[in-house]
């Protein structure tokens, strides 16, 4: 090899081989420090924005994954961050100063709703939060300082529809941000600036990545201003990610389009499978008819549906624990996105903090379950699930 130069001490990193700049996978990069040939090639990268100094600022394996996601999303200059949380805490702290209103849709995932409602009135910031699939109410929500709407399109586990057009221009009109977490839809469905997101942020953790391996988090923002605060944001509260799960998560996208197709398929699938069954009331998918917003879900989802599916057992929670236990090849898992179908309950797990009244108004029984679906062979899939139903 044509760079080696004879080693002085164990202590140096010894250089790195000539030609494996040419390897056709992307190399891992966990190093937290870059160096720099002196003073003046160091102020040059700090003007120009580029290069690397320290991790915690941004790292190769982050920006690799960053600019598939900006192409995913139609954005440019995104953010990937140490969790969906921290994409969410760099925005809403970023963004937002004491003595302004940040409303949010009243679905959202449980801890951006308890970062609203618990944290960031610690801080000054007000907040509240309206049904966002009734425009009237989320208009009626707003105030004179609402500077943020917060919604999630598709709501967990209920998969209600929001009203994101009205929204939109609810938004507009009043001057106000709007974000859209992308989690659960993800831009296979919807893309956030497509319908008037000023920002647009994701749990990467889940359908994106994948194979639930990797913990991160996106956020791009429409103005390179507003990018620029939750980057300085995500920056100084150390919201970084690690290079390893960059480096998984790029991975499992290679596969993003394949994995949501054959989900998606397999979810309507399923859908069909359990709405004939005589112990399933009822079955919400966004691509069936009865589905409560089924209009919308059309209107705006295109025909991607998606992979997650909610349904209700007669005969509450026993009928529930024998649907686990006769579900065995179903991992009970309270997570989504994952290449293997999970189930959760959300009574006795996401929405266990609420009381039962506050679960039932949302449509919560001790029945209700949600799938997020997999890629395994439909075959097998519907096996599993008749079998289960056979037994409970
Ligand atoms: C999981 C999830 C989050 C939080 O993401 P983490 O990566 O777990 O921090 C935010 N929003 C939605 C819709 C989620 O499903």
């Amino acid at each position: 090899m044509s760079n080696e130069i004879p080693l002085s001490t164990l202590i140096r990193r010894t250089p790195w081989p000539d030609g494996a700049h040419a390897a056709m996978g992307t190399p891992l990069q966990p190093s937290v420090v870059y160096t720099s040939a002196d003073p003046d090639a160091l102020d040059a990268q700090y003007l120009r924005g580029h290069g690397y100094t320290y991790a915690r600022e941004g790292h190769p394996n982050a920006s690799v994954l960053a600019q598939k996601l900006d192409l995913l999303e139609g954005g440019k200059g995104g953010l990937v961050l140490g969790s969906g949380m921290a994409a969410a805490t760099a925005i809403l702290c970023g963004l937002l100063n004491s003595g302004e209103h940040v409303l949010g849709g009243d679905q959202l995932y449980g801890r951006t709703l308890r970062l609203m409602s618990q944290d960031l009135p610690r801080w000054g910031i007000e907040t509240s939060f309206a049904d966002p699939t009734n425009i009237a109410a989320m208009e009626a929500a707003m105030q004179p300082n609402t500077k943020m709407i917060i919604v999630e399109v598709v709501a967990n586990p209920t998969l209600r529809i929001a009203d994101i057009n009205g929204i939109a221009a609810l938004a507009k009109a009043r001057n106000a941000l709007l974000v859209i977490d992308n989690t659960f839809t993800t831009p296979a469905a919807l893309r956030g600036f497509d319908l008037g997101a000023d920002i647009v942020f994701h749990s990467v953790t889940k359908l994106l990545s994948g194979h639930s391996d990797a913990t991160l988090g996106y956020a791009v923002a429409r103005d390179p201003e507003l990018q620029h605060k939750i980057r300085d944001m995500a920056v100084t509260m150390g919201l970084t990610p690690s290079p390893f799960d960059c480096w998984l998560a790029e991975r499992g996208l290679f596969t993003f389009d394949l994995r949501y197709e054959r989900a998606s398929a397999n979810a309507a699938m399923l859908a069909e499978e359990l709405s004939s069954h005589e112990m399933v009331k009822q079955v919400i998918y966004p691509g069936r008819s009865d589905h409560p917003d089924a209009a919308r879900a059309t209107e705006l989802l295109g025909g991607a549906f998606g992979n997650m599916l909610s349904f209700e057992l007669q005969g509450g929670r026993d009928a529930a624990n024998r649907f686990v236990h006769a579900a065995q090849d179903l991992p009970f898992a309270p997570t989504l996105g994952d290449v293997a179908t999970t189930l959760s309950h959300p009574a006795s797990s996401s929405h266990r903090g609420l009381s039962s009244e506050a679960r039932l108004a949302l449509g919560i029984t001790e029945g209700f379950f949600r799938l997020s679906v997999g890629i395994e062979p439909p075959e097998y899939l519907k096996s599993v699930v008749q079998s289960a139903l056979k037994r409970c």
